[in-house]
């Protein structure tokens, strides 16, 4: 079996684009913003 990451269970990771700002959820890992093309940043967010 592969394991790309530590995360076994579907979860949203948000992200925030670098340039544009723009604020994106994805099931998915992302690196650029589909926005703009720039690279996004993970964004840590609590969970409640
Ligand atoms: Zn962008």
């Amino acid at each position: 079996m592969v394991r790309t990451d530590s995360y076994t269970r579907p979860e949203i990771h948000r992200y925030e684009c670098t340039d544009c700002l723009a604020r994106i959820e994805s099931e998915d890992r992302l690196i650029d913003c589909p926005e703009c093309g720039s690279r996004v940043r993970n964004v840590a967010v609590p969970r409640e």
